[in-house]
Parts: C-alpha cells; sequence; structure tokens
C-alpha cells in the first residue's frame, strides 16, 4: 500500500502495514524484503554476511523517523548545539547497539529466530568501525551515545577513513598488520549526503588587495581544491527520540578527471589528480599518542576541519544573517590538537571571507571553542614544522602568526620582565627548526581548557600548560573521563544486566549511581553465589573464545588477570611480563608452591613503526609459549596473547576479568578509560596511582583495591635526584633472575640477542621506572593471589566495585561539559502520534483487529 496515501489518523490494522512497524510480524517481513530487495538473494543463497546487511537495513529505516525528525526539530528551533571534532571515532559495531537503544533487542531475537536463523551469529558479520586507535576515539564514541541519550543537540566531525585501524594477527610471537576493509560489504548505517559537499583549499600563496571600502585584504590563491563529501551515521540515543548525525567526510577530487590530458592520450595521468585528492580520508595513521609529522596527515586535519566549519557556518546562516552571534548557536569542541588548526580556519573565515574586523572575529573564535588535552608525554604534543605548514597552509600560517604576534604583546604587557615565559607560551618554537606548537594555538583561540581526569588536570596545570595556567587559571576545567553503561555493560554483559534490572528496573541505565542501591546485597550469600555464577559464565565464554582462537585450553575457573589497551613503553605491559617470569621462576624452584591459578590475558596493537612495542608483543608470546607448556607448570599459569583487540573485542572481554591490570608509570596515563569498562563489570583493580584509577579508587574504598607503586611525585622527584634502574638490578635477587632470564635467551630459544634493546632499555635508561616499581608489584600481586583464596570476600569486592562505578558513566562527564563549558540545554524530540505508534512507544504487543 501507498504509504502517503494512508491518513495519519487512521486505524492501528494500517500502522501494522507500514514497512517500518514493530511488531515481530512486520519486523520478519521487512528482514526478508531486505534481503530480497537490497541484498538480491533468495533465502536459500543468502550468506550470514547478507543477513546481517538485511537485518542491518531493517534497523537502520527504525531509526531514520526518529533522525530525520531530531534534524527537523533542531531547525526549527534555532537550538544550541554541541559540535565534537574529532580525527578518530572508535564506534564499535552499530546493529547490537541499535537494538538495545531502540528497545527491540528481544523482539529481534524473536523475528530472526522465527525465520530459523540466529541473531548472535549474525551480529558477528558485522564490521567493527575502527576509525579509531584507542580510548581518544571511543571517548568520542561514547560521548556521542550519551549527548543523545541525554537529548542535547550534537554533531559528531570526522573522517571516513575508507582504512581504519589495521587488523593485527600473530605470526610466530610477532605482529604483523592486514588492512582493514571495513567498506567492503557496503556500510549500512551510512547515508551520504553529496548535494551537501564542500570544497576545500590547498597549497598556493596569498596576496594583498583592496576592498571595495579601500581597505586592504589578504586572499589566499590556493593551487589545489579537494571535495569533502558529507556521510552521516545515525547515533541513536538510549530511551530517547533523539538521533544524532556522525557527519564524516570522504575527500574526492574536484574534477572527475583532466579531460585534456585524456584527450592527449595520457590515460593514467588524468586520472592521477584524482587519486592524490582521494588519498586524504584513505587511511587512519595507526599511532597512539605519538604524532607522525607527515604531509598527508595535516591535510587530513585541515581537510575535515575545514569541511566541518564550513558546515557550521552553513547552518547557522540558515537562520541568522550575521556570524556575529555564532557562539549562541555553536559550541565547538576539540578533541586534542587533532582538530587545532580550526582556530585558524575559523578566523580565515571570519576575516578574509566574512568581512569581519580582527578584534570582533578572535572574540567570536575564542567564545566558540573549547579544547580537551589528552597526553602529559611531551612527545605527543603536535608541532608542525614551519616550513610543510606554509606549503600547505599559507594563509593560515600567516594568520597564527599574526595571533601570535598580538598574544605575545599581551603578555609583555602583563608580565613585562619574563622573556623566558614569552618564549615557552609563543605558537611558535624557535631555535632548531621552526615549529607551529598545535596544543599552545589550542589554548589561545579556547575559552575553555580541561584535562580528562583530576591527576591529569592537576598536571597540566603544575607542568605541562603552566605557563597558560598562570594566565587564565579561569579558563581551566576538570572533565573526568566516563563511558557509556549502555554498550559496557548492558550490551556487553547480558547477564548481569538482567541482574540490575531485575533488582532495580531499567533506571540504572540512565542513572548508575541507583546501583548503589544494591549495597545491602552484599552481605547475601545468595546474591553473592549468583554473582559469581554471572562471572563464571562470562568466564568461560572467553575460554571458549580462546580454545577457538588460540588453540589454547585455559582453565576457566582460574583467576583471570588480564592488560588489554595500546601497547606503549608507558602503559607497561611488560612490567606485568616481569610478574609472570617472576612466578614461573618460583615454580621452577619449588614445583609444590600453592597459588592460586592464573590466566595472564593480553590484548592490544602496537603501532607498525614502534619497534620497542612490537618487541614487547613477542616477549608476551616468547613467555607464553615457555610457560604454557612447561609440565612443572601443571597449568597454574597460562598466557595467552589475544589477538586484533578492538571494541567487539573489548565487549567480550571486560566482563570476563577478575583482575585489571592499570600499572601505567604515575603521572604518564591522562585517564584510562579501559579502567573503568572493567571496574564496571566487577573486575578489581591492580594499579597505579594514575589518571582515573585514582578516582575509581576513591569510589570503589582503598580497601577494594590493589594499589602499589610510585607516585607521580615521587616519579619525578627520582628522576630529578638521577635513576639508577641497574642497582635496583642489582640488590634485588628475584628481579636479577628474571632479567637474567629473559637475556639468556630461555624465552627465544637461545637467541640473546632477541630481547636485547629491551632489556638494555630497562637495564640503562628505564624511563618509565619498571624497575622501581617491581617489588612493590609483586607483593601487590602476591596480596592478589591471597585475596581471591577467598572466594567470598573476592566477590563481595568485586560487587561493591562494580555497583560504586556510577560517577564513570559518560553521561555525567557529558552532563558536566554541557552546564559548564559549552551552555547548552537538552530539547526535547517529540514524534508525531502516527510516528509514535509506528515506533512501538504506545504499542507494547503487535496490534491485531
Ligand atoms: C576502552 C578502549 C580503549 C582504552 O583502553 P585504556 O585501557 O584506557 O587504554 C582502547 N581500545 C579499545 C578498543 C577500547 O574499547
Amino acid at each position: 500500500m501507498n504509504q502517503s496515501m494512508i491518513p495519519q489518523d487512521q486505524c492501528p490494522i494500517q500502522i501494522e502495514d507500514d514497512r517500518t512497524g514493530m511488531s515481530v510480524e512486520t519486523l520478519k517481513r521487512a528482514f526478508a524484503d531486505n534481503l530480497f530487495y537490497l541484498q538480491g538473494k533468495y533465502e536459500s543463497l543468502a550468506t550470514q554476511d547478507d543477513f546481517y546487511m538485511a537485518l542491518a537495513y531493517t534497523l537502520r529505516d527504525r531509526l531514520l523517523s526518529r533522525w530525520l525528525k531530531t534534524l527537523k526539530t533542531y531547525l526549527e528551533n534555532d537550538v544550541k548545539t554541541v559540535y565534537y571534532l574529532s580525527a578518530e571515532f572508535l564506534m564499535g559495531r552499530h546493529l547490537g547497539n541499535s537494538l538495545i537503544n531502540l528497545h527491540l533487542y528481544d523482539r529481534i531475537r524473536q523475528a530472526v529466530e522465527e525465520s530459523g536463523l540466529d541473531l548472535e551469529e549474525i551480529l558477528e558479520h558485522e564490521p567493527d568501525p575502527g576509525l579509531g586507535n584507542g580510548g581518544l576515539g571511543r571517548l568520542a564514541a561514547c560521548f556521542l551515545d550519551s549527548l543523545a541519550t541525554l537529548e542535547i543537540p550534537a554533531v559528531g566531525y570526522g573522517i571516513r577513513y575508507e582504512f581504519g585501524i589495521f587488523h593485527q594477527i600473530i605470526q610466530d610471537g610477532w605482529q604483523a598488520e592486514i588492512p582493514d576493509k571495513w567498506l567492503r560489504l557496503g556500510n549500512p548505517w551510512e547515508i551520504a549526503r553529496p548535494d551537501q559537499a564542500v570544497e576545500v583549499k590547498f597549497g598556493g600563496h596569498t596576496e594583498i588587495y583592496s576592498d571595495e571600502k579601500g581597505r586592504p585584504r589578504k586572499r589566499w590563491i590556493p593551487d589545489t581544491r579537494v571535495m569533502g563529501i558529507p556521510y552521516d551515521t545515525p547515533v541513536p540515543g538510549y530511551d530517547t527520540n533523539t538521533v544524532n548525525p556522525l557527519r564524516l567526510w570522504k575527500a574526492e577530487s574536484s574534477d572527475d578527471f583532466d579531460f585534456g590530458e585524456f584527450n592527449a592520450g595520457n590515460y593514467d595521468g588524468a586520472v592521477s589528480e584524482k587519486m592524490r585528492s582521494e588519498t586524504i580520508s584513505k587511511v587512519l595513521y595507526p599511532n597512539d599518542n605519538t604524532p607522525q609529522g607527515k604531509q598527508l596527515r595535516l591535510e587530513q586535519q585541515f581537510f575535515f576541519v575545514s569541511c566541518s566549519l564550513q558546515d557550521i557556518v552553513r547552518v547557522h546562516l540558515m537562520r541568522h544573517k550575521t556570524l556575529d552571534n555564532l557562539p549562541e548557536t555553536a559550541a565547538i569542541q576539540l578533541n586534542d590538537t587533532h582538530p587545532a588548526v580550526a582556530i585558524a580556519e575559523m578566523m580565515r573565515l571570519l576575516v578574509d571571507e566574512h568581512g569581519f574586523d580582527w578584534n570582533i572575529a578572535w572574540r567570536i573564535t575564542q567564545k566558540t571553542f573549547a579544547y580537551t588535552n589528552h597526553t602529559l608525554l611531551p612527545e605527543a604534543l603536535e608541532r608542525w614544522s614551519v616550513g610543510l605548514f606554509e606549503a600547505i597552509l599559507p594563509r593560515h600560517l600567516e594568520i597564527i602568526y599574526e595571533i601570535n604576534h598580538r598574544f605575545l604583546e599581551d603578555v609583555k604587557h602583563w608580565y613585562p620582565e619574563d622573556s623566558g615565559l614569552l618564549s615557552r607560551l609563543s605558537l611558535i618554537e624557535e631555535g632548531g627548526e621552526k615549529k607551529v606548537r598545535m596544543a599552545n594555538l589550542a589554548c589561545v583561540g579556547s575559552h575553555a581548557i580541561n584535562g580528562v581526569a583530576a591527576l591529569h588536570t592537576e598536571l597540566l596545570k603544575q607542568d605541562t600548560l603552566k605557563d597558560f595556567y598562570k594566565l587564565w587559571p579561569e579558563k581551566f576545567y576538570n572533565k573526568t573521563n566516563g563511558v557509556t553503561p549502555r554498550r559496557w555493560v548492558l550490551l556487553s554483559n547480558p547477564k548481569l544486566s538482567e541482574l540490575f534490572t531485575r533488582k532495580l528496573g531499567e533506571g540504572w541505565l540512565k542513572d548508575v549511581d541507583q546501583l548503589r542501591k544494591l549495597e545491602s546485597y552484599v552481605e547475601d550469600p545468595e546474591f553473592r553465589a549468583e554473582w559469581r555464577t554471572i562471572k563464571q559464565h562470562n568466564k568461560q565464554l572467553m575460554a571458549d573464545y580462546i580454545a577457538a582462537h588460540n588453540g589454547l585450553e585455559v582453565d576457566p575457573h582460574s583467576l583471570f588477570d588480564i592488560q588489554v589497551k595500546r601497547i606503549h613503553e608507558y602503559k607497561r605491559q611488560h612490567l606485568n611480563v616481569l610478574n609472570i617470569i617472576t612466578l614461573y621462576n618460583r615454580i621452577k624452584q619449588n614445583p609444590d608452591l600453592n597459588i592460586q591459578p592464573r590466566t595472564f590475558i593480553f590484548g592490544g596493537k602496537a603501532a607498525p613503526g614502534y619497534f620497542m612495542a612490537k618487541l614487547i608483543i613477542k616477549l608476551v608470546n616468547s613467555v607464553a609459549e615457555v610457560v604454557n607448556k612447561d609440565p612443572d607448570v601443571r597449568g597454574r599459569i597460562k598466557v595467552v596473547f589475544l589477538a586484533n583487540f578492538n571494541a567487539s573485542l573489548g565487549q567480550r572481554i571486560y566482563p570476563c576479568a577478575d583482575l585489571s591490570e592499570q600499572v601505567s608509570t604515575a603521572g604518564k596515563e591522562a585517564s584510562g578509560t579501559g579502567n573503568m569498562k572493567f571496574s564496571m563489570n566487577g573486575a578489581l583493580t591492580i594499579g597505579t596511582l594514575d589518571g582515573a584509577n585514582i578516582e575509581i579508587r576513591e569510589e570503589a574504598g582503598a580497601e577494594n583495591f590493589f594499589l602499589f607503586g610510585l607516585t607521580a611525585h615521587e616519579v619525578a622527584a627520582l628522576k630529578q635526584q638521577g635513576y639508577k634502574p641497574w642497582e635496583y638490578y642489582e640488590q634485588n635477587a628475584e628481579l636479577k633472575q628474571t632479567i637474567d632470564r629473559i637475556a639468556s635467551g630461555f624465552f627465544s630459544h637461545g637467541d640473546r640477542n632477541m630481547f636485547k634493546p629491551l632489556v638494555d632499555s630497562l637495564m640503562y635508561n628505564d624511563p618509565y621506572m619498571l624497575f622501581a616499581d617491581y617489588q612493590d608489584y609483586i607483593d601487590c600481586q602476591d596480596k592478589v593471589d591471597r585475596a581471591y583464596a577467598d572466594q567470598e570476600s573476592w566477590t563481595k569486592m568485586s560487587i561493591l566495585n562494580s555497583i560504586r562505578m556510577g560517577k564513570f558513566s559518560s553521561d555525567r562527564t557529558i552532563s558536566e561539559y554541557c552546564q559548564q563549558i559549552w551552555g547548552v540545554k537538552p530539547v526535547k524530540v517529540e514524534l508525531e502520534e502516527y510516528n509514535q505508534a509506528l515506533a512501538g512507544l504506545n504499542v507494547t504487543q503487535p496490534v491485531s483487529s
């Protein structure tokens, strides 16, 4: 039946005829239709990929009325909108999350089962959209979920990388990388909007001219133009009608190809320019916390920033005659410095293209932008060589010089005597090759600067950004990170969620603090037994996964001790390995050693060019090879490296952990969010006083947290006084034995060279102070062993950890940003009655006549 012919107030029977109805029958028919009409397959010949695609379209169709109504509501009400600019969005799979957020999980399961299929198997066929490296990209994804759930008008802006983070495989214990062809099947979640394409300029030079009033002005004569095509993905809130867009830009050439070249017979030359343009959004740089000063990377940054700002300006000018009041309609958040060139691009748009006076443009810019810092590692702060910058963005370099000139004049005025201060605050690093300091640009151009955990913000104020703090203490905020409980508890840990909901109703999913009402159950032996049964179930699933993927049998009743995150020396996966080897040495000396059986699980990718990180992966696998087959160990310890850690694998891993390893050198991990996902799912943490660990310990209670290691201040003091790692080696017999085992070739088939770079780095430099923390860590692991022996007490600690994690819902983080930094309020999206009925909000049972 032609839908447009149905009067909107007619009886419900026609509603159920609609193709986007929510009854099991309608869902089944839509699924079958999509398989036939979109995938072009008979069911008998369809693959699991086809079933996935058909089901994904079934869900997308059900998001569309909410999505379009959301956009219409925003436009009509001229609301202030959050624009979250991020080079990375590590969204994870969409289908399961859409089922959760639309409350359709059970009905779709029934529809799929009645079609003779298995929902979990279909869900596994969605490629994991890995458009990010790790914590930073995943944070952006959790924030989008919370923004939509809190009904905040928001757009995520980023890059539609054709290849996301590489697929990791392990060959002979080493990491190897395989391209991530996530778009191979097509992407059912995105809608291309070529009608809203924008042009981005690169290169060339600038020139002075006089405008119609005779004023001297600058203009940019670029030598290259690239088109940005927006691709929109719906981001549904949980239990709301809000569906916000994630808008990712794809680069295309502005001309199809060069007809001159083509007609002259130069066929490949005719498309070479097109290919170069499209390279810009081709691949995600796989570096976490270590920028690569590559031209293409700067081009990517400017590309998505310019597209996004033009889009923001276009939307603003649909409702307003001027950009004067932009800060009233737009709050632009810079997720790290990757999009910081936006400060200069906004100035260029205002001054060069919209004729604003510099000072007014600067006020608009500062009021609109805010900047989140993500790192304390000095080597991770982005600095672009002035030469490279000038070649790609000549006008932006001029603007940055002008910003800098005016800024340093102010500083001179405020602090006349301090030339050191001037050179530290400058947007340009002098001495050697001149560089543009992107963090300084972001600080100067923003009204708010925030760190991502309490300690991190304090260290920014005292150290990394202390000079800016001295100028503008009022600009600094802390916004401790969070994670969405919808993906990281409800979707990942259905059994635990069922328990929570049975005791509390569904309110905890939007207010995780409600879980604290379960405190009294800690004393209930039945509740504890049920808690253990759930954890055991999750561990069994992981044991099955390990058997299938690693061909290794692990004891599902052993203590699951897990470290999953990017491989980085500051995260100290190798400290974890030193504990394993120490334990192994003890077993070799005393084969009857009485310890709790443990399964050590590792996962994480190393940047392909990060030699030491790759060597750490090889070390884990080499130790695993020896330990797992040594008959003296008698299976009491097992070591597993899970290949290709990503969001989907995370959803399996966080719920099965007994112990969460958060062992970074104090003062190095800005926040961490993996630590939060583990705790919410009932793992205890062994960790240093670093990042959000500190706040997790405060919430869980110090008695429910395994703390070890130097504090950030002690780390700094020890560095200051001259740290000599070899002295720890010489004075600690177990440490010496452990290092000697590695150096001797014991884990490398007699090859003494293989791990020499790692051993030498630890012995003679040890920049992350593993040796200083070694003994305390080992002792703390002994405590863990004893604590695990008392299962009742362990369970109590596990429960308390989980139910006291309300603070770490990203809903809390986002509410704070909204109130303190963005000045935005929720906007209710009302569905018309007709659509509401379609959406099943007042149709809980299939409608029957
Ligand atoms: C949460 C998450 C991270 C961040 O983990 P940390 O332990 O905080 O470094 C990285 N990668 C993925 C896939 C995640 O889900």
